[in-house]
């Protein structure tokens, strides 16, 4: 699954791949009616010219209103692919056989945009395939520019071609380095997300930590949305590490961690609050909602029979914030409402009188 990070970049990826549709909409309309107007244009580029326009408007159209990204890329892709190369080695013939320069020249000025697609918004492979192709064909286009193949004896064209190539080399090693930086950019996009979820996770149950809960709290009672708070202790947990051991304890708090986690609801939030004691963010609930959740947690760990120790209880505090309660108060309330479940025998639930 991609992390929420990924996705941000696929999404802003995604993006620039629809812009950058549009900007070659735009240029390529641009060149084409300059061309018409100094007569420069080809039959061959008429015909490129439309059906890159075309091209180009069903792309923009499949990835922003089908959300068909990956296959409007595919498409634009194979549709470069295919004009440029093939107009490369229509317009290099042209230039053998009449000596007009322009044609090829153009061509090969566009031809790096096959791979920087490819580099930027396909799969690695894709892009190294295709800057070899090209590669491969400009040196061979290089290479036949030297042999009887050519009646003309052409100078400008050989040099075009040598300058074509040592170009090219430096924008498929440009294009590399990208990849490279995308990928680290991927990998410690994935690091931090991996150290931040670290420092939200208690290390020993692998439920959220002080921090996370803290976290948590503030934002709901900043956010103003109601929120009961279930303060969970176990009971004389200290007689358990005494008399099994702290190995067995630990034990038992991940068992008794999971036998809570079963009675929850999919909005509640649990995290560890220190040592043997639990807190529950319960919202889209009121008090009776929380009493009762507070009881089934209560009933479930009661009901448990623990490796090693049996029978194991918890007491439990409610309290839930009313209107401009700060957090400190919430839990403060929270915490007195379990200290007088201790005080009235353990194993039981207590909740703050509205
Ligand atoms: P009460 O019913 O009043 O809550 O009694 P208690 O014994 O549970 O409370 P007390 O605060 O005296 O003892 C809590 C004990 O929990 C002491 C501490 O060593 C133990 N403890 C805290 N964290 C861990 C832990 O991660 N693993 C283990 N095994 N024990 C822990
Ligand atoms: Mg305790
Ligand atoms: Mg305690």
């Amino acid at each position: 699954m991609r992390s929420a990070a990924v996705q941000q970049f696929y999404s802003h990826n995604d993006k620039a791949f629809q812009r950058l549709l549009m900007m070659g909409f735009a240029v390529v309309a641009a060149i084409w009616m300059v061309e018409e107007m100094t007569g420069l244009v080809a039959t061959f580029d008429r015909v490129g010219y439309s059906a890159t326009i075309v091209v180009t408007c069903f792309c923009v159209v499949l990835s922003r209103i089908f959300n068909k990204t990956s296959l409007a890329k595919a498409i634009i892709f194979i549709h470069i692919a295919i004009y440029l190369m093939s107009l490369a080695v229509f317009s290099f013939i042209l230039a053998a056989n009449q000596g007009s320069i322009y044609p090829l020249a153009s061509t090969l000025q566009w031809m790096p945009i096959v791979y920087i697609v490819a580099f930027l918004f396909l799969a690695k492979r894709i892009a190294v395939i295709s800057a070899i192709g090209i590669y491969c064909l400009l040196i061979i286009m290089l290479a036949i520019s030297y042999t009887e193949l050519f009646p003309v004896n052409n100078t400008e064209l050989r040099v075009l071609m040598i300058n074509m190539v040592l170009s090219h080399g430096i924008y498929i090693f440009c294009m590399f380095s990208v990849i490279k930086l995308k990928r680290t950019f991927r990998e410690s996009e994935e690091r931090a997300l991996q150290l931040e979820q670290a420092a939200n996770v208690d290390g020993l149950l692998g439920i959220a930590n002080r921090r996370f809960m803290q976290k948590k709290l503030d934002e709901y009672v900043s956010e103003e949305e109601p929120i009961v708070v279930l303060v969970i202790d176990v009971d004389h947990f200290k007689s358990i590490n005494d008399t099994y051991g702290h190995l067995v304890g630990d034990d038992v708090l991940r068992a008794v961690v999971k036998c809570m986690q079963n009675m929850l609801r999919p909005d509640d939030v649990i995290g560890r609050w220190g040592g043997e004691e639990f807190l529950v963010l319960a919202r889209n609930t009121d008090r009776k909602g929380a009493l009762t959740l507070a009881e089934r947690i209560r009933k479930s760990v009661e009901n448990q029979n623990f490796e090693d120790v049996g029978r194991v209880t918890v007491s439990i505090g409610v309290a839930g914030n009313e209107p401009n309660t700060t957090v400190a108060q919430v839990f403060a309330d929270a915490d007195g409402a379990l200290y007088q479940a201790k005080q009235l025998g353990r194993n039981r639930v207590e909740i703050v009188e509205e």
